[in-house]
């Protein structure tokens, strides 16, 4: 059976670069891609911040020419899910939903995504109305009323982008101040399309799909024990707390990622938060096994800063691959 020299898990701009990096290093290497290929700025409009394309690029034609440069080199690809890895041994193994791919070294580069607020029927309110990337939907909500789920940088973010398009922009926290940096905190509250719910949560999405409202609930105050649990939002008033309903015509949640790891199942060391802990550069737990990106850097989650760890984590396994025998 084939034995890889490098299997890379994942295909946006850190494991496309690092996939570049190999090739070109003349290592065998296969991609993992995903069945999702091309990681999160396939959700994007304009790539505005990217070196080198001074007029912007549509995120997916920047991902295809990412992957164009990767293949140019000898890259092979699988567009499927990694579905577990054995790292126990050497070579590791790969799984591929039935597939084992047997490989010398593997690069994690599989990412993080959006987390949703798992309300009933959210999925099928998704693109109707329900939204996590203010940058790819936000055009879509030209002279609308919209509301914005969270308290962090993102939140202030995702709430200032959309008020080059929405007439009025609400956004909704859990608790009464928020988590964001001040700079964006100061800037979203002075800002006059903003307005915000403090102490708030959405419970229910209404009249649709498409959406049409919110149902929401106020809690008594900001202070978490006093929070209603989700178990009571049923009976709200006997909490001290008030359900109400709102028209809206998007809501846009911004909570937080997750990243990718549930499918390497305690192969290695993750921090309290699922992100893969990383050693001495893009080294993991586990000789050998190298990580790029969001799936590890969750504090700047830019495509040119998962580029540039792509391309470290390359440098790295060849470096490792260099001096291991056979
Ligand atoms: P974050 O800082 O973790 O904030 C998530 C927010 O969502 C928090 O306010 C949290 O409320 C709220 N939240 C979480 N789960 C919720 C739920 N189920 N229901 C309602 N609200 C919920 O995440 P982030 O804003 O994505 O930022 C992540 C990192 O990226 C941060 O380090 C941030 O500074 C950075 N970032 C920087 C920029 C920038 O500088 N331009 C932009 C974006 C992100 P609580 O506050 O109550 O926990």
């Amino acid at each position: 059976m084939t034995v890889r020299d490098v299997v890379i898990i994942g295909s946006g701009p850190a494991g496309l670069t690092a996939a570049l990096y190999n090739a070109r290093a003349d290592l065998d290497v296969l991609c993992v891609a995903g069945y999702e290929a091309g990681g999160q700025l396939m959700l994007t409009t304009d790539v505005e911040n990217y070196p080198g394309f001074p007029k912007g690029i549509q995120g997916p034609e920047l991902m295809q020419k990412f992957r164009d440069q990767a293949k140019r080199f000898g890259t092979e690809f699988i567009d499927r899910d990694c579905t577990g890895v054995d790292f126990s041994k050497r070579p590791f193994t790969i799984q591929v939903e039935d597939e084992e791919i047997l490989t010398r070294s593997v690069i994690i580069a599989s990412g993080a995504s959006a987390r949703w607020l798992e309300l009933d029927e959210e999925e099928d309110y998704r693109g109707h109305g329900i939204s996590t990337c203010a940058t790819c939907d936000g055009a879509f909500f030209r002279d609308a009323e919209v509301l914005v789920v969270g308290g962090g940088d993102s939140a202030m973010e995702e709430a200032l982008f959309l008020t080059k398009f929405a007439d009025k922009v609400t956004i909704v926290h859990r608790r009464d101040e928020f988590r964001a940096s001040q700079i964006m905190q100061d800037r979203a509250l002075e800002h006059p399309k903003i307005d915000v719910l403090w102490n708030t949560e959405v419970i229910e999405y209404l009249g649709g799909p498409p959406l049409e409202g919110a149902r929401m609930i106020e809690h008594p105050d900001g202070k978490p024990k006093q929070t209603i649990p989700r178990k009571h939002w049923g009976k709200a008033d006997e909490h001290g707390g008030r359900v109400f309903d709102v028209e809206t015509d998007g809501v846009f949640i911004a909570i937080g990622h997750d990243p990718n790891t549930a499918y390497l199942s305690g192969e290695l060391e993750l921090d309290g938060k699922g992100y893969l802990k990383v050693n001495n550069r893009t080294r993991t737990s586990v000789e050998g096994v190298f990580a790029a990106g969001d799936v590890h850097d969750k504090h700047y989650r830019q495509a040119v800063t998962a580029a540039g760890l792509g391309c470290m984590a390359a440098m790295d396994a060849e470096h490792w691959l260099s001096h291991q025998e056979g």
